[in-house]
């Protein structure tokens, strides 16, 4: 599989005419290596020639972690005196063009610039954007677990299995972390709990706003679950519970709300521009009265990232390719009142769009 993906890589690197690639902290190093760098001041760098054998510079402390992989790449520990700046350079040799990973820290950037002054550097997502936007099969199946993860703690949620009155939206917010944790992920992303009129805030950080009866709140988590190579996968969902009956208002809001996210996934066939998805969901929205209250696009590619490659979003007219994983996530917010989002995972396949996540779609009604 990764060397599958290397190779796709220096197909890409021969279309785009980039010499070599160079990788550090961020998503592209375990994509392509199933090593992640610790951000640490010790540079770790994947340097991936064009033609020739890939080598992963990386401090021999951290050398341990590494799982080799000789056919991907060959490791080469460097020691506490030894300079990893410069045997980055020695690798990268003549290469007129160097794509460079869009998160590696600007200090590494800016001494190998000086270390390869003859070299061209541009963002090395040129290359591996499109192809990570792309998922392949255990990619999928990777995501789909990630997603009935959090599928689970969405249902006990709606099941009222989870206390919400009386506590604050930080208590409940570490409770969804401590189930993300249980249910198999490696690491806690993100747990919104947003109550009440704090909801009308997308991403509102949870504090100490006691939940009170009539109070809708939202719940938007995810974490990053490991795939058999030990690559991260992201999941991410949000549903919105109402502590008793929800008054007519936050109901109207919310079948429109329902009705936009579920047109939207409909809408995300192969071959239809990302944009389109988003103007369905906008349309509807709209057509409600609620144009105003929609303040975001529509939803963001998914992997090893939280959000990557396809946005959807006014203005990006790249179709919908078999493989493509995205957040479709349309919300209404009401400054001062309230707040509603909707959201699941959904691939494109040649057979429709697929939701990861099946968990009920309606605004459940819990005691507390
Ligand atoms: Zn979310
Ligand atoms: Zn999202």
């Amino acid at each position: 599989m990764l060397t599958e993906r290397a190779a796709r890589v220096r197909d890409r690197m021969v279309d785009l005419g980039v010499d070599v690639l160079l990788l550090s902290v961020g998503p592209e190093l375990p994509w392509l290596t199933g090593y992640e760098a610790m951000p640490l001041e010790r540079l770790t760098m994947l340097v991936l020639p064009r033609d020739g054998d890939a080598t992963l510079v990386v401090p021999r402390l951290e050398a341990p972690r590494v799982t080799e992989r000789p056919e991907v790449f060959d490791l080469l520990p460097w020691d506490e005196t030894d300079d990893p700046v410069r045997l980055v350079a020695e690798r990268v040799g003549r290469a007129a063009t160097v794509a460079i990973g869009d998160r590696t820290w600007a200090r590494f950037v800016l001494d190998l610039q000086a270390a390869c002054p003859r070299a061209r550097f541009v963002r090395a997502d040129r290359v591996t954007g499109p192809l990570r936007a792309v998922k392949d099969e255990a990619e999928v199946a990777a995501l789909r677990r990630a997603a009935a993860a959090v599928d689970r703690i969405a249902a006990a949620l709606q099941a009222g299995e989870i206390p919400l009155v009386g506590r604050t939206e930080a208590e409940v917010a570490a409770d969804l972390g401590r189930r993300i944790v249980e249910e198999g992920h490696r690491r806690v992303n993100f747990a919104i709990v947003a109550a009440g009129e704090n909801a009308a805030s997308p991403h509102h950080e949870p504090g100490g706003r006691v939940i009170r009866p009539g109070d809708v709140v939202l719940c938007d988590f995810g974490g990053t679950m490991d795939d058999e190579l030990g690559i991260g996968y992201c999941s991410d969902i949000t549903r919105c519970v109402h502590v008793g009956e929800p008054p007519a208002e936050v109901r109207d809001a919310y079948a429109v709300l329902h009705e936009a996210q579920r047109a939207a996934v409909a809408a995300a066939t192969v071959g239809t521009p990302c944009e389109q998805v988003d103007a369905v969901a906008r349309r509807i929205i709209a057509e409600a009265g609620h144009g105003d209250r929609f303040v975001h696009r529509t939803g963001h590619g998914i992997g090893v990232e939280e959000h990557e490659d396809p946005y959807i979003v006014a203005g990006n007219a790249t179709p919908l390719a078999p493989g493509h994983a995205f957040s479709v996530e349309p919300g209404i917010y009401v400054p001062g009142r309230f707040g509603l989002r909707l959201e699941d995972i959904v691939v494109a396949t040649p057979d429709g769009p697929e939701p990861l996540n099946r968990v009920d779609h309606g605004l459940a009604v819990v005691d507390g």
